[in-house]
């Protein structure tokens, strides 16, 4: 018998990033990390609330796993899904399930086969549709860090008026697979610093 609640993360990195910069690296990073795990498939979820990073999470996280510079990466709140081809016939598969009521819409709009063989599946807002992500997986956590205590901030105003630019992410491995690729990870020191 499987135990009951939800998955509990086999490795949990907790990083900080104080420029959208520093969070591309550090997805880039990461990207260049996972592409031994392609083959077998790799499945992202991605979740913070709107404007924490996920959309700039994905698109460090493509040119990582090789993904021509010169192709962008938009948002696809509002076409659900993107596609994209990386080198050695690998694909990208970018979705965004802020729109989706749950994995019925998922279906309905033809997206129930997004994870497979050779493929890297990064969903945005990944809770609205979690019972169709496979349990071996990466959870990224964005939030923005109101309160950063380790400097003194440049722009006060920030933590009043918006998120500014500090994020905490967190970074959940939930199954042997993920677990493994995310523990040979070397964290560049600029996730805890820059
Ligand atoms: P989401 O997809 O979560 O709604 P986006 O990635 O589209 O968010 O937008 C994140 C916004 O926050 C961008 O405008 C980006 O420049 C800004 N930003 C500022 N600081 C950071 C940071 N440390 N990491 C990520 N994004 C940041
Ligand atoms: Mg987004």
């Amino acid at each position: 018998m499987s135990p009951a609640g939800p998955p509990q993360a086999l490795v949990t990195l907790q990083l900080r990033t104080r420029s959208a910069a520093a969070t591309l690296a550090l997805a880039e990073s990461l990207g260049q990390a996972l592409r031994p795990g392609v083959a077998g498939g790799l499945v992202l979820a991605l979740e913070g609330d709107l404007g924490a990073g996920k959309t700039l999470f994905v698109r460090g996280l493509a040119r990582g796993l090789g993904l021509n510079p010169r192709v962008a990466v938009p948002s696809p709140t509002f076409v659900l899904a993107q596609h994209f081809d990386l080198p050695g016939g690998a694909e990208l598969e970018h979705v965004d399930a802020y729109r989706l009521g749950g994995v019925a819409e998922l279906e309905a709009a033809g997206l129930e086969d997004l994870c497979g063989l050779g493929r890297v599946t990064c969903v945005e807002w990944a809770g609205r549709v979690a019972e169709a992500l496979p349990e071996d997986r990466i959870e990224v956590e964005l939030s923005p860090c109101a309160t950063d205590d380790s400097r003194p901030s440049p722009d006060a105003a920030a933590s009043v008026n918006g998120p500014g630019e500090v994020r905490n992410l967190c970074l959940r491995a939930l199954g042997p697979r993920s677990a493994a690729l995310l523990a040979g990870w070397t964290v560049p020191s600029l996730g805890e610093g820059a």
